[in-house]
């Protein structure tokens, strides 16, 4: 039975990084089709408003906590998460598991010298993962022939980075489509991994302060940081309102 904590209609799986990524790698031994989403507090607010958007993460087999956001806010609300487990640190831990496992993986997303990138990093750090097949992310959507042209490959893994909302609306729509593979939603993952854009440095991480890291690199983002102390603001009130 899986654990999860409840997030503002949200349920987070109550997991570490590590046990997560062996319930992933068991899906893929057994052909599970899965579908996982990372979720942060942009994404939990934006299910508050667009129903048919919380539905779909309803469809998800595992919602993750992808931000310090969603960490604190279970321990406000005294149900704590044990950790971040964020989209493209799984990517990464998936990636090693591939290249172990030789497993097949499909690249789904980003521009196309991202995605170029991306997938040559990958045959140069991770020899031994098949590489189903890549996409670059600007493709029309309601057209179904990339999602078969995925089942056709047989992928065991697909990164599908198009960002939040279109990677969980894209992979929601598609799922039926398919018989197996691990679907997960990585967001500007591929941007990173490829060096297109930088993370913050560790030590910004260890202080939870790579939401800072990222508004000073890229400041046009700072309209979408306005939801962090929307998120915060509906936190706490729901945390008064309980104790009266
Ligand atoms: N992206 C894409 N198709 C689109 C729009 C965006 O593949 O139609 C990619 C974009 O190139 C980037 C990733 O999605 O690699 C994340 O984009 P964004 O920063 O907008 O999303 P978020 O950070 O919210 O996931």
């Amino acid at each position: 039975m899986k654990k999860t904590i409840d997030i503002l209609g949200v349920p987070f799986l109550h997991t570490t990084r590590q046990a997560f990524i062996e319930t992933l790698q068991r899906h893929v031994e057994q052909k599970s089709k899965t579908f996982v989403v990372t979720a942060n507090p942009e994404i939990v607010m934006h299910s508050l408003q667009d129903e048919q958007y919380r539905g779909i993460l309803q469809q998800a087999d595992y919602i993750t906590a992808d931000g310090i956001g969603v960490v604190k806010a279970a321990s406000i609300i005294g149900d704590p998460l044990p950790e971040r487990v964020s989209g493209y640190d799984i990517m990464l831990d998936l990636l090693q598991v591939a290249d172990r496992q030789r497993y097949s993986v499909y690249f789904l997303g980003a521009a196309e010298e991202v995605l170029q990138a991306t997938v040559a990093k990958v045959r140069e750090e991770y020899p031994n993962v098949k590489i189903a097949g890549h996409q670059n992310g600007f493709f029309d959507r309601q057209d179904p022939g990339v999602a078969e042209a995925i089942k056709e490959s047989g992928a065991d893994l697909v990164f599908v980075a198009l960002g939040f909302p279109r990677q969980e609306q894209w992979i929601g729509k598609y799922l039926p489509l398919f018989d197996k593979g691990v679907f997960i939603g990585v967001g500007g993952s591929f941007d990173v991994f490829s060096g297109n854009v930088n993370r913050a440095p560790d030590v910004w991480i260890k202080l939870n302060l790579e939401w800072f890291y990222r508004l000073a690199k890229q400041p046009s983002r700072w309209k979408r940081m306005l939801v962090l102390p929307k998120f915060a603001l509906v936190i706490l009130r729901g945390k008064a309102s309980r104790k009266k």
